[in-house]
């Protein structure tokens, strides 16, 4: 009997980079999330199926058993913990990097060396406190759950952590990049409990993705 396998992933550049690693293990979803409303896509396999959330939301959903595998950035996982999730493969898709940006005309390396308190707006707030624990920098971390670009730009904050791809959006409002932090992909992340229960099913699709990714 086939066990049924639920897979949680986001719409957007994750989706689209994981549709040949899904084919490769002879899996097909048959609907478009960018058209559809559903959240619960079909593929061609009958007991196979894929849910789409929010990025942030995939490890939630896996650690829970509300889906038993999902795929996410090495940014979330950081920020979520890994509760309950087996991490097999760094998959190489949606490869960014996370750094630390400032307006063109602030002199964060200064200010870094006279030892200034920095405020700094970011969704991944504890990459950006472990990080600037580790480089002995003090900080005011502000929250932000998007267009974090903006923050230094109003004066809400001196500078962002924010994942960076090809810069343009940085340009765009005259940011630049003073730190690399670290760099960026997606993982599978696997629920433990189902590991044991649908080891199966879920190895085949593991090592199919495997193979995809050359690992
Ligand atoms: P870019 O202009 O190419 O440097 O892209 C930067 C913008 O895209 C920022 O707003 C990022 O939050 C977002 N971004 C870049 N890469 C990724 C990724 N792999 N996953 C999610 N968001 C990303």
């Amino acid at each position: 009997m086939n066990q049924s396998i639920t897979l949680a992933l986001s719409k957007g550049r994750i989706f689209e980079e994981t549709l040949p690693l899904l084919k490769a293990a002879g899996i097909v979803v048959l609907d478009d999330p960018e058209k559809s409303r559903k959240l619960i896509l079909a593929t061609n396999q009958p007991h196979v199926r894929v849910l789409v959330v929010r990025a942030t939301d995939v490890p939630t959903y896996v650690q829970y058993g509300g889906a038993d595998l999902g795929i996410t950035g090495r940014d979330t996982l950081l920020e979520h913990g890994n509760q309950g999730l087996y991490q097999p493969l760094d998959l190489q898709i949606a490869k960014c990097r996370i750094s630390v940006a400032v307006r063109a005309d602030f002199d964060y390396a200064s200010a870094v060396r006279q030892g200034s308190r920095l405020r700094v707006a970011t969704k991944y707030v504890a990459i950006a406190r472990e990080f600037f624990a580790s480089k002995g920098v003090h900080v005011d971390l502000i929250k932000l759950y998007g267009s974090m670009e903006l923050a230094p730009l109003v004066g809400l904050a001196d500078a962002i952590v924010d994942l960076v791809s090809t810069g343009n959006t940085l340009k765009a409002n005259q940011l630049v990049e003073v730190e690399r932090i670290m760099d960026i992909s997606s993982r599978l992340v696997v629920n433990q409990a189902a590991l044991k229960t649908k080891t199966q099913p879920l190895r085949d699709i593991i090592n199919a993705f495997a193979g995809a990714v050359g690992q």
